[in-house]
C-alpha cells in the first residue's frame, strides 16, 4: 500500500509540465524541450487565486449588466442573463432557457467554486474530507470539457434572434464580462500546478 504514495521527487525524478518527460532531478532544465523544471511551482497557487478572484468579482458586472441589446424596428430592448432566461421561460422555449441556465449560470458557479475548494484545501490546509476535494477536482476536470458550451449559447442566441424578425442583435457590457469570467476560470484551472493537490491528497495524517 505504501509504494501508492510514492512520489518522483522521493525517486529523485521531476516531471516537465510543458512535454510531461521524467527529467531526472538534478536537471534544471528538460532535456526535451529545455523548459525550466521544478519539484513543485508553489508560486502557481498564487496565480490560480488571483485569477479566480478576478473571475469572481466579474460575475457580478456579468449579471447585472445587459448582455445582449436588441434593435426591433427601432425599439432599443437590453436583457441581462435573468431577463433573457425569463423571456426563454415566457416564450415556451424552456429546453433553450435550460441550456442558457446551465452554461450562464450553474456551469460558470461549479467551476468558481469547484476550484476555490480546492485551493482554499492546498492553501490553508484545511481539514476538507479527500472525498470532497477529489470530488471537486472531477468537477474542474469535467467543466473543462465543456468549456464550448457557453460559446456555443452564445452563437445559438444570436442565430434564434435573428430568426425571429429582430433586426439587429448586438453584445451587451455584460458580455465582455461574462466572457473574461470564462477565460479567467479555464486559465485558473490551467495555471494550477495539480502536483500541489496530490500533495495534500497523499499526507499520511490527514483525516478522512
Ligand atoms: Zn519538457
Amino acid at each position: 500500500m505504501s509504494e501508492a504514495g510514492t512520489q518522483g521527487k522521493d525517486l529523485g525524478l521531476l516531471l516537465c509540465n510543458v512535454c510531461h518527460k521524467v527529467n531526472s532531478a538534478h536537471l534544471s532544465h528538460c532535456c526535451r524541450c529545455g523548459e525550466a523544471i521544478s519539484e513543485r511551482d508553489y508560486s502557481s497557487l498564487h496565480k490560480s487565486w488571483a485569477l479566480l478572484l478576478t473571475a469572481a468579482i466579474l460575475l457580478i458586472p456579468a449579471n447585472i449588466y445587459p448582455i445582449t441589446t436588441l434593435v426591433n424596428q427601432g425599439v432599443v430592448t437590453q436583457d441581462t442573463i435573468f431577463s433573457g432566461i425569463k423571456h426563454l421561460v415566457d416564450s415556451d422555449m424552456l429546453p433553450i432557457a435550460i441550456i442558457v441556465f446551465t452554461a450562464s449560470i450553474l456551469v460558470p458557479w461549479l467551476k468558481i467554486i469547484g476550484l476555490a475548494i480546492y485551493l482554499t484545501a492546498i492553501s490553508f490546509h484545511l481539514p476538507i474530507p479527500k472525498r470532497l476535494l477529489m470530488g471537486g477536482f472531477h468537477i474542474i476536470e469535467w467543466i473543462g470539457r465543456w468549456s464550448m458550451l457557453d460559446l456555443f449559447v452564445i452563437s445559438l442566441t444570436v442565430a434564434l434572434v435573428n430568426m425571429g424578425q429582430l433586426l439587429d442583435a448586438k453584445p451587451a457590457p455584460a458580455a465582455t464580462a461574462f466572457a473574461l469570467v470564462i477565460l479567467l476560470t479555464q486559465l485558473a484551472a490551467k495555471v494550477l500546478d495539480t502536483r500541489l493537490l496530490w500533495d495534500r491528497l497523499e499526507l499520511e495524517h490527514d483525516a478522512n
